[in-house]
């Protein structure tokens, strides 16, 4: 039922991200595009249970806004911090981080990334199955 499907859910799912940045399935709608008002994206990105976007940092950092389900936080070398709804993940300039879903949770945050002339968003490495299962 489609009152079901949408439980929970506040904006549009939007688009398929990148395989090349994530693993597994999510999804990304721009509510805020970088304009002149601001140097900043507002993005809300959906991630399909199991799914996680790769490695990566932002030069001017940015803020989760967690608002459904389930889904891990992990700076390198730390331990993963667990997220529910209600949760804001507050992340410095240049820390090597991932974020996603937990295995059995769709997880849903809205990101506020800051821009410099090198974007939002620089991309590592995936996070393998055998990092992400660790933090379970
Ligand atoms: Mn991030």
């Amino acid at each position: 039922m489609e009152t079901v499907q949408n439980e929970g859910v506040i904006f549009p799912k939007g688009e398929k991200t990148s395989a090349d940045y994530f693993t597994g399935t999510a999804w990304l709608t721009v509510l805020v595009p970088k304009d002149e008002t601001g140097n900043y994206t507002v993005g809300n990105v959906v991630f399909e249970p199991g799914c996680r976007n790769n490695w990566h940092t932002h030069p001017a950092g940015q803020i989760l806004l967690v608002t459904e389900g389930n889904g891990w936080y992990q700076e390198r070398s730390k331990t993963a911090r667990a997220l529910k709804k209600g949760d804001v993940v507050v992340i410095a300039s240049a820390i090597e981080h991932w974020h996603g879903a937990t295995k059995d949770s769709r997880f849903t945050h809205i990101a506020i990334s800051n821009i410099t002339e090198k974007g939002p968003v620089e991309w590592l490495t995936p996070v393998t199955d055998e990092e992400y299962d660790s933090v379970h």
